[in-house]
């Protein structure tokens, strides 16, 4: 690996392992990563918290916008561990943001034009140095258009939702197959449907179908690609 600090841009479906990837090619490469689902999953548990969002998906987005500027956003990164921690207005909500009920309001949240324009700020502010990992749905198209490397990456809902489902199994949470299914395609629809910055491959994106590959056989070809954009 070359001392050449790229910016890294990984976008893609619902569930589809973006993060593990992303995560595991900072730690490789000594980068900075951000999960940027995060940022749009802890803004909707705010909205859920504050009663700014009802259970079928209705935003008061005058109320929101009002406060959208007091909602911080932080990341802490733990070495030993390589655990990424997401903090909301100081307040550690890691696993808060990964439950079922916030994943079936964040796309109702995520397609509000001003929620956006705030996040992508940070996200560009985050990213100025380089040397960063960012996963996301427009991080190529819109966060970093210019990014050394896009990676698209893909799965079948099928797949994506099995494995939604054991990891949340794992930590005890009682949810159906059928209902993870259900919302990983109604966010596939909404993410790639909106009005502003849908879900969509960049141009110049490499796409990753990992359907049937396993973590390491994906890692081995990402690191190519890696290695092919630090040499340009
Ligand atoms: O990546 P994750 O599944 O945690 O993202 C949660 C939701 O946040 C997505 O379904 C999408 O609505 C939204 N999102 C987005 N733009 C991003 C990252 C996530 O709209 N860059």
């Amino acid at each position: 690996m070359s001392n050449k600090k790229l910016t890294i841009a990984i976008d893609g479906f619902s569930s589809c392992g973006k993060s593990t990837v992303a995560k595991e090619l900072a730690r490789k490469l000594g980068y900075v990563y951000v999960d940027t689902g995060a940022m749009y999953r802890a803004v909707t548990l705010y909205c859920m918290r504050h009663g700014l969002i009802s259970d079928d998906g209705a935003v008061d987005e005058a109320g929101l916008k009002k406060v959208i500027a007091n909602i911080s956003i932080t990341f802490t990164h733990n070495e030993l561990t390589a655990t990424n921690t997401t903090w909301l207005n100081g307040e550690q909500v890691e696993d808060e943001i990964r439950r079922i009920e916030v994943s079936n309001k964040v796309s109702y949240v995520s397609r509000i034009d001003f929620v956006r324009s705030q996040m992508v700020k940070l996200q560009q502010d985050m990213g100025k140095q380089g040397g960063i990992v960012m996963d996301g749905r427009d991080i190529g198209t819109v966060v970093f258009p210019n990014a050394d490397l896009k990676i698209f990456m893909t799965a079948s809902p099928e797949v994506r939702a099995q494995r939604r489902f054991d990891e949340l199994t794992a930590k005890g949470e009682k949810v159906t197959f059928d209902e993870i299914l259900e919302n990983v395609n109604q966010r596939d629809y909404l993410d790639q449907h909106r009005e502003v910055s849908p879900l969509r491959q960049a141009d110049d994106a490499h796409v990753v179908d990992n359907s049937h590959m396993t973590r390491e056989e994906q890692f081995a070809v990402i690191l190519k690609l890696v290695e092919e954009a630090e040499k340009k």
